[in-house]
């Protein structure tokens, strides 16, 4: 009896978008599916909580206008993406070599005007020689972005800017924030494929271009509701549960094992980060050759610091570049996402492996030291901070590896994979987490009808 009560159509393992999206699917078409998420809020790479009396969150976000699939998802969850973001049309870039900031507008409909001072403007910066050095530069880009994507994943964005052209001066004020500002890397090592291939879709979907900055924590305002959705329609979501191994044997994954428990199911959905989704495939003892190159598909970190402070550091909240420095992307939030304090500025540091290991106080000195680079004086209003990092939860977008993300379906009968670093067009991204769970989704059900 116990056993049968026990018994799920599907188990999702991770309740990160990916596998709240693929449960939210499979609980609507009426099958019986539960999520197991190893922490005690749902949301993973997209979450927020209380650590030691502090409001943290995984790390600062934007959500960006040409999404189409994550506004999908919430709306199926009651929330209105419009009603949860503030919608920017401009994005600041620091440097401390030119010791100006550089404001650029990235909404062509939503905000014209800006994005033609942005263009026009900024030659103090970036003189018009320096802006066209851009233009064969993206327009050879894209041509093999889609003509030759396999050559393009073998070059660093570095090498393709030098080989094109692109003067010193464009490549540090606008390649660099594009490049480290977004996911971490240097250009020396972030790949050129993965760099067009997230520009592509600011080109196709040119009018929705802007970027959204939450009004609030994110499990609230985004994974929590996704729950809660998945729930009112009947099935279970329990967090605080470490899935140990899955239940394998004769060749067929059955359902997964944590403590003592054993849960059965016609399905498992294994939608944790790339790094939880190698050690759980390891510790059930599947070793096959068609998941060999998912299990060589390198990991990269991601570290945050996050501080309170006694008044807002910065006259706006904007998402702003630290050009060549430390502090590759951060924001101040206190008009925005965490309302409750005076200031709060979250900082998103690269390269993220030179902090990983670093004592807190460290990185903090260090954040501070770069942050006087590009005029922000931290250290008289610092009241508290906090580092958040993410050890492995993002697949390496250094050139040569996008070839090893793998499908979501799998060679292992009952097995399916959900996950931003599975194979999708928008890679480690929220639009991409959520694809990701959608098409684990379809696979699933093909099996379950
Ligand atoms: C600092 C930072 C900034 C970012 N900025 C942006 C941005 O501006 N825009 C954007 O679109 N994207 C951004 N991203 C990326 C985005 O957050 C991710 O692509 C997306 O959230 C990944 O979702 P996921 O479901 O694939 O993985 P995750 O969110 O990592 O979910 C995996 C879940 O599995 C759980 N888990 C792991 N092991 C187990 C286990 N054994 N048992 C049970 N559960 C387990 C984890 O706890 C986690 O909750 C950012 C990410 C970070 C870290």
């Amino acid at each position: 009896m116990e056993m049968e009560d026990k018994q799920f159509d599907a188990v999702v393992v991770g309740a990160g978008l990916a596998g709240l999206t693929c449960a939210l699917e499979l609980t609507e078409k009426g099958y019986k599916t539960l999520v197991l998420e190893a922490n005690h809020v749902v949301g993973g790479r997209t979450s927020s909580w209380v650590e030691n009396g502090m409001h943290v969150e995984s790390g600062f976000h934007r959500v960006i206008g040409y999404y189409k699939q994550y506004p999908a998802v919430l709306a199926k969850a009651g929330v209105d993406v419009n009603k949860i973001v503030n919608w920017e049309e401009r994005m600041d870039v620091r440097s401390p070599i030119k010791e100006r900031i550089a404001t650029f507008g990235i909404a062509p409909l939503h905000g014209p005007v800006k994005m033609l001072q942005g263009i026009l403007g900024n030659n103090d910066i970036l003189s018009f020689s320096d802006k066209l050095s851009l233009l064969p530069f993206f327009v050879k880009g894209f041509w093999d972005y889609l003509n030759h994507p396999e050559e393009l994943d073998k070059v660093s964005i570095h090498e393709y800017a030098k080989k094109h052209g692109v003067h010193d001066d464009a490549y540090h004020i606008l390649l660099f924030p594009l490049t480290a500002g977004l996911f971490f890397l240097p250009p020396e090592r972030y790949s050129a494929y993965v760099f067009f291939g997230l520009c592509f879709p600011a080109v196709t979907r040119f009018y929705k271009m802007r970027i959204g900055a939450y009004l609030g924590g994110m499990t609230e305002m985004t994974t929590k509701p996704i729950a809660d959705a998945i729930e009112t329609k009947g099935g279970t979501v329990r967090t605080g549960v470490k899935v140990d191994r899955l239940l394998y044997q004769d060749g067929i994954v059955t359902g997964v094992a944590f403590k003592q428990e054993e849960i059965k199911a016609k399905q498992t959905v294994v939608a944790t980060e790339l790094g939880a989704a190698k050690r759980i495939l390891k510790q059930s003892g599947i070793n096959h050759e068609g998941l060999a190159k998912m299990m060589k598909l390198p990991t990269m970190p991601a570290v945050t610091i996050q501080m309170e402070l006694d008044k807002p550091l910065i006259p706006y909240d904007r998402t702003t570049f630290g050009a060549g420095t430390a502090l590759v992307s951060f924001a101040e939030q206190s008009r925005t996402t965490f309302k409750h304090v005076p200031g709060r500025l979250s900082v998103i540091l690269g390269p993220s492996d030179r902090f990983l290991d670093m004592k807190p106080e460290q990185v903090l000195e260090i954040t501070i030291e770069e942050a006087r680079k590009i005029g922000l004086d931290i250290k008289p209003h610092l009241k508290d901070y906090r580092i958040v990092s993410h050890p492995e939860d993002f697949h390496s977008l250094e050139p040569g590896h996008d070839w090893m993300r793998p499908d979501q379906s799998t060679p292992i009968r009952g097995l399916t994979l959900a996950g931003d670093y599975t194979r999708q067009p928008y890679f480690a991204t929220m639009e991409g987490a959520v694809i990701s769970g959608q098409r684990a989704a379809q696979i699933v059900l093909q099996y379950l009808h």
